[in-house]
């Protein structure tokens, strides 16, 4: 007797249904894409007992006829692709012609669709994949899917659902995505009769991140703004002090479509390397535009990984893009105090209202719920601190490529002649011309990374404790800081800018070479990446094996200068052909190491008339948040929490 069966129709669709649909999530996920496929400009989702016993997804978009409806829910039926060639070609998101069969098969559906062009709508009724009813019905333009008793005819499925928040929290996050995809829509999602959010559909990224995720989050962002070789990119990442604690904040978007990127990820968070600490992950709604042959997105539709044909093309075009709006932005330091404090006090602009004007076609009613009509509506949204026009790739790329190109006339990042004042600072005082100068350990010259001349708010020092820690009244704030990490920062950001500004940072000859012997590999990349450790201080020659290196970095001694360099090498030949090893990185990296070097050490006692040069350079730079390793230099305490400490408060 042959072992082999031919599956029944039915049994094949409820295989099929189990890859595409698993939970509640990937229903919404199938139903929401086909809503945005079918054009719809407004989209409502809705879910009950965390989508188990009813999904319902209505949009305005092209609706289907009276034939095509019970057609629509076939295997293999889908009105997006005819042949193989369309497959290669396909933009829209849904495209096995398998979600709604897939999805009948395992729940009870009713859809209710009407085309512009009919005078009635058309009702399809099915349970467990049996149409049990089909009818014309006075609808609205446009599509509703109702799905209940998910799973309900499949109880090896329903045994694997979570419990009911759960399962809501992951639709959730699901729509936020869809909905950050489509800025250009508005989308409403309701968990249980309540507005959980609910977007204008203006094609504001912003407003979209506001109406997702707050007024908070959306005026701690900085935007995103890019184009390397082809590769766009542009969106919203959060400053230096909105971050989170995982990667679940990190959305990122190919060609509108949202996917996970081990290589975007891993651009963003090394350009955020001094700017966060690294326990903390940046933030993103990052949207990449690219030539879409060059992006292998998996056919199955519930992968989100993907890979690109040239993946440190993605790498640099990210890396450069974020990092162009860190360094672009100006604003005061944000000194966290554990809670997040602003310093920049938003202006109480409304610039956000959210919009209510869709159809929100609503001809299916989910039977007996608890209807809670009162919606629950966000403040509108203060404008967000200025955020500076982000410079382009080209020019940033020149001002990170000092080697071989003229000296350009400003500098980026704390260099002195772009520090502006701001506003919301009425008292300022100059710092004086004749400042004492903090010199550090094997260090020569006195290291200067603000102007004389640099604008800083009125401050007092109060003075110091435990030998680390500074403490400065500022503006009715009391700023707590840490010596040796902000040091740390000012001694890079200088070298940073003398770097731009001269190609390289201060070296220091050495009488006596020090000789170093070195492998082949080595001693390869020594004689090719000669430019980029000339930039970072140092010089050499190669003889065979051995490397007699001829002057280091000024800030270092002879022994931390050739370690450093033989940890680069190091890092240079395992960086071949990598993405993540850049020139760029690697010497930042690099200047993150010498500064700390030659950073004062929290613990010493040094000349009060140091510490109040220190403290004049943290009042005068921008956005000192964190210390090169992603430390935070400075805490600050308002007034009202001290006050609060004393019940002068409530
Ligand atoms: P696919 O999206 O891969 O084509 P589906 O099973 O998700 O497969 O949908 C089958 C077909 O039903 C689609 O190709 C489309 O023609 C139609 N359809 C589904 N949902 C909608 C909708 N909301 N509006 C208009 N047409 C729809
Ligand atoms: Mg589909």
């Amino acid at each position: 007797m042959g072992k082999i069966n031919v599956l029944g129709f039915e049994i094949a669709n409820l295989i099929a249904a189990g890859e595409v649909v698993d939970r509640p999530a990937s229903v919404l996920k199938e139903l929401l894409e086909n809503a945005v496929d079918a054009g719809g400009s407004h989209i409502v989702a809705e879910i009950r007992h965390g989508g188990v016993s009813a999904i319902r997804v209505s949009d305005d978009g092209c609706g289907m006829t009276a034939e095509d409806l019970p057609v629509a829910i076939r295997r293999h039926a889908t009105s997006k692709i005819k042949d193989a060639e369309d497959l290669a070609a396909i933009m829209t998101l849904g495209f096995r012609g398998e979600a709604l069969a897939a999805i009948s098969a395992v729940s009870d559906i009713t859809i209710v669709t009407k085309t512009q062009d009919a005078p009635m709508g058309t009702m399809l009724v099915a349970k467990g994949g049996e149409v049990t009813e089909l009818c014309e019905v006075g609808a609205a333009e446009g599509t509703t899917v109702l799905v209940e008793n998910l799973f309900a005819h499949v109880p090896a499925r329903r045994k694997f659902l979570k419990k009911d928040a759960t399962e809501a929290m992951a639709c959730a996050a699901l729509v936020e995505k869809v909905a950050m995809s489509h800025p250009e829509i508005s989308f409403r999602f309701l968990i249980d009769g309540k507005v959980k959010f609910s977007t204008a559909g203006d094609g504001e990224v912003k407003n979209v991140l506001y109406a997702l995720y707050g007024r908070d989050f959306a005026s701690r962002l900085l935007k995103v703004e890019g184009e390397v070789d082809g590769v766009t990119v542009g969106g919203y990442v959060g400053r230096s002090d909105n971050s989170h604690g995982n990667r679940n904040m990190q959305n990122v978007f190919i060609n509108g479509r949202f996917v996970k990127s081990k290589t975007v990820m891993a651009a963003l968070e090394r350009a955020y390397t001094s700017y966060m600490a690294p326990e903390r992950f940046p933030v993103c709604a990052l949207y990449l535009e690219l030539d879409p042959a060059h992006v292998d997105v998996n056919v199955h539709p519930a992968k989100l990984e993907v890979r690109f044909s040239d993946e440190k093309k993605i790498f640099e075009g990210v890396y450069w893009a974020v990092r162009a709006a860190l360094e672009q932005s100006t604003s005061r330091p944000e000194m966290t105090v554990g809670k997040q404090l602003s310093w920049n006090k938003p202006p109480a602009t409304a610039a956000f209202v959210p919009v209510e004007k869709g159809p929100a076609p609503t001809q299916i009613k989910i039977p007996p719920m608890v209807q809670k009509p009162q919606e629950e509506r966000r403040e509108p949204m203060a404008t967000a601190p200025t955020l500076t026009p982000t410079a382009s790739i080209e020019l940033l790329n020149k001002l990170h490529t000092p080697r071989d190109q003229a000296p350009l006339p400003t500098g980026t990042l704390g260099s002195p002649d772009e520090l502006k004042p701001m506003e919301s600072r009425p008292v300022v005082k100059e710092t004086p011309k004749e400042v004492p100068t903090v010199v550090a350990p094997a260090q020569e010259e006195p290291y200067q990374a603000s102007a004389p001349g640099a604008i800083i708010p009125e401050y007092r020092y109060v003075g110091q404790a435990f030998n680390t820690y500074l403490f400065v009244e500022v503006e009715g704030e009391l700023l707590v800081i840490d010596q040796h990490a902000a040091h740390e920062r000012i001694l890079f950001e200088e070298m940073l800018s003398r770097q731009k500004r001269e190609g390289r940072v201060g070296s220091q000859g050495l009488l006596l070479p020090i000789t170093v012997t070195l492998p082949p590999t080595e001693m390869g990349v020594a004689r090719e990446g000669r430019g980029e450790l000339e930039a970072i201080g140092f010089t050499y020659e190669c003889r065979d094996a051995t490397l007699s290196i001829t002057s280091i970095p000024d800030a270092l001694t002879p022994k931390e200068a050739s370690d450093m360099l033989k940890g680069i090498l190091g890092e240079m030949v395992e960086g071949t052909g990598t993405p993540a090893a850049t020139e760029s990185v690697r010497r930042e990296k690099a200047l993150y190491q010498i500064a700390c070097k030659a950073a004062i050490k929290g613990g010493r006692i040094y000349g009060e008339a140091q510490l109040i040069h220190l403290i004049e350079q943290v009042l005068s730079l921008p956005d000192i948040t964190v210390c090169p390793h992603g430390r935070p230099i400075a805490y600050r305490l308002t007034k009202k929490e001290l006050d609060k400490q004393f019940d002068r408060i409530k």
